[in-house]
């Protein structure tokens, strides 16, 4: 079974989800060629997600697949969605849509975001269901036989038909039924996870409802409004959910509390290069930020910011190994990073580290440098390698 995971392709490793792999067995056997650096991502774990959604929220869900599905391969988390009859799919833009085309999905994919007017035969051609962004967007687009949906802006100001005037988007939307294959009407919640916010989050949601409403009669297929947040936290409104981030089981703001269950999904590793001691007063890395103040046990590890580790977990953030946090000391470099094991024993050449999973998630390192769980996903770089397991992380 181990030759079908040597290379990335997305069918091979599709070959090996479903054989109960057990990545160290994997490891031992050579059969990842490149143990410096990966991502392991559960499938049982994201299709656990998204029965546990399916429990909770009673709208449909369409996976948002965007951004490679934040991060963890747009190809191979489709299908398996897919597998287990998602059929809905969003992506931010064209060559996300294609991917997914060429990946097998053949449920509908919309794009959220600007496709060039230009590409409006590819749109056709793959089957794409294009946001109509604008008036003036869909002017463009229109009478060529394409499938669209109507953004609305109900209150975050960035696409739509703005729904604070109700009367001119029924207008519009009854005209793009007739120059479009209209599906549906959609609208985004901007902060849908923030408590104090609620009273904004109901004004979005009841600006949607008066143009869904005004519309009825269309009877169209896909009225949406729900992100992760809005799908955890408010009434079911429309026929689908849109869920992002919760489907790879991180929480759209870190106060959240997520439905018992829901675990992230990836897991991000490395080894260690090299261990040495240093003595006090010496210094670590670039730009000598660290001094050392007692002699430290300092491991080397193969991983940097170009592999989209954040910098500005410098002399901040830590790693776990052997079961215990090991802080980072001086700045992160581009491909290396350096460690303290002190207290840690037993460290040698080749050990696992946990970068992100258990003991600290990706939410969390995202407080820890100033951002959010999301941004920290999406910023793994496509040199770190991406390992499908069917089993727990
Ligand atoms: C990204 C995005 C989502 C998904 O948001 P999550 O918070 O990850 O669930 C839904 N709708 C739109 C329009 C988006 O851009």
């Amino acid at each position: 079974m181990g030759d079908c995971l040597k290379r990335n392709a997305p069918g091979d490793i599709m070959k090996a989800v479903g054989q109960r792999l057990r990545t160290g067995l994997l490891f031992r056997k050579g059969v990842i060629q490149m143990r410096r650096c990966w991502v392991e991502i559960s499938i049982s774990q994201l299709i656990r997600n998204l029965d546990i959604l399916r429990r909770d929220c009673p709208l449909e869900a369409m996976a948002v697949v965007k951004a490679d599905a934040y991060g963890h391969g747009d190809g191979i988390v489709s299908s398996c969605l897919q597998k287990h009859h998602v059929c809905h799919f969003a992506v931010s833009n064209l060559n996300e849509a294609e991917n997914l085309r060429t990946a097998g999905v053949t449920g509908d994919i919309l794009i959220l975001g600007y496709t060039p007017p230009e590409y409006a035969d590819d749109l056709k051609r793959l089957d794409i269901t294009q946001a109509l962004i604008s008036e003036e967007y869909a002017r463009q687009l229109a009478g060529k036989g394409i499938k669209a949906q109507a953004a609305l802006d109900t209150g975050m100001n960035r696409i739509g038909l703005n729904a604070k005037d109700p009367a001119r988007c029924e207008r519009l939307i009854r005209e793009y039924a007739k120059e479009f294959c209209l599906t549906g009407i959609f609208t985004h919640l901007c902060v849908a996870d923030t408590p104090a916010e609620d009273g904004f989050t109901r004004l979005q949601i009841e600006r949607f409802n008066a143009v869904a409403n005004a519309v009825s009669d269309l009877c169209l297929a896909q009225v949406h409004c729900m992100n992760s947040a809005g799908s955890l936290r408010f009434a079911p409104t429309g026929n689908l959910s849109r869920l992002g981030i919760v489907l790879y089981g991180l929480k759209p703001d870190l106060a959240m509390t997520l439905p018992e269950g829901i675990k992230p999904i990836l897991a991000w590793k490395t080894v260690v290069a090299m261990v040495k001691d240093v003595e006090p007063g010496e210094t670590i890395g670039y730009g000598r930020s660290f001094t050392v103040g007692r002699k430290t046990k300092v491991a080397t590890l193969p991983v940097g910011y170009a592999d989209g580790y954040n910098r500005l977990l410098s002399n901040k953030g830590f790693v776990m190994l052997h079961g215990q946090k090991a802080p980072i000391l001086g700045k992160v470099c581009m491909d290396q990073m350096m460690v303290d094991v002190t207290g840690i024993d037993d460290v040698h050449m080749g050990d696992e580290v946990t970068l992100l999973g258990d003991g600290y998630t990706a939410d969390e390192m995202g407080r820890d440098c100033g951002t959010i769980g999301y941004e920290v996903i999406c910023d793994i770089s496509k040199r770190v390698e991406r390992v499908y397991i069917e089993q727990d992380i």
